[in-house]
């Protein structure tokens, strides 16, 4: 069959039926389309509430790990401290003062003698590259836990022995944060609260106390 074949009207009618059908895909990807800006509107919405459900989660699971790391009796100790010292730092009277310093200095000890060192904060040191003896800037490491405040300065490091601590080393059930040297200073000097834990952890190792929790999550418990 060839164009020929067919008559005007034939024609005619065959462009209207491409025309209408034309018209009808047209409608049809119009409304694709509409579909799909709806929808990627609604995987964005989708994506933020992903987030922020991850967000409360790792902030949870953090938690959960403080709890974990750091047993219910240092917690109360350390309450009971940071009270006693604000008491001695409040009261007038000089007697009062100096005895509730006492019973502050007392708690220090215990809580020092209890404390498993379960946060470990961490300022590596420093080895000058340079071995010109006027411009050496090494500098030992530094650590101290965040519960307890104990406070280590890295030993041997310079005398090409290797560098040591002596009680905040690598162990079970010890999460780390990394600061400045400078940061560790401030930090010794404030007592931390438990949001400020939860900075350092989400701040520092997230990673780690994830994954101590998932260890801890396959220990059964004795
Ligand atoms: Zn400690």
């Amino acid at each position: 069959m060839h164009i020929l074949d067919f008559t005007p009207e034939e024609i005619a009618a065959a462009l209207k039926n491409e025309e209408k059908a034309k018209k009808s895909l047209d409608d049809k990807l119009a409304r694709v389309a509409e579909q799909m800006s709806k929808l990627a509107k609604k995987q964005a919405e989708l994506k933020k509430e992903v987030a922020a459900s991850e967000w409360r989660l790792n902030h949870l699971d953090v938690s959960q790990a403080l709890h974990v790391l750091i047993p219910e009796e240092l917690w109360s100790l350390r309450a009971a401290l940071a009270k006693k010292r604000i008491e001695a730092r409040e009261t007038d009277s000089k007697r009062e003062s100096a005895s509730l310093h006492a019973e502050a200095a007392q708690m220090e000890k215990e809580l020092l003698a209890k404390c498993p060192h379960p946060l470990v904060v961490n300022a590596a040191g420093y080895q000058a590259t340079n071995h010109n003896d006027d411009d050496d800037r090494s500098e030992p490491g530094e650590r101290f836990c965040a519960v307890c405040n104990h406070h280590e300065v890295e030993y041997a490091r310079w005398s090409g022995q290797e560098a040591g601590f002596k009680k905040l080393v690598e162990a079970e059930n010890r999460v780390w944060a990394r600061e400045h040297r400078e940061a560790i200073e401030d930090l010794r000097k404030t007592f931390l609260k438990i949001d400020d834990y939860r900075e350092l952890l989400n701040h520092f190792t997230p990673q780690r106390a994830l994954e101590l929790l998932e260890s801890l999550r396959k220990t059964p418990t004795k």
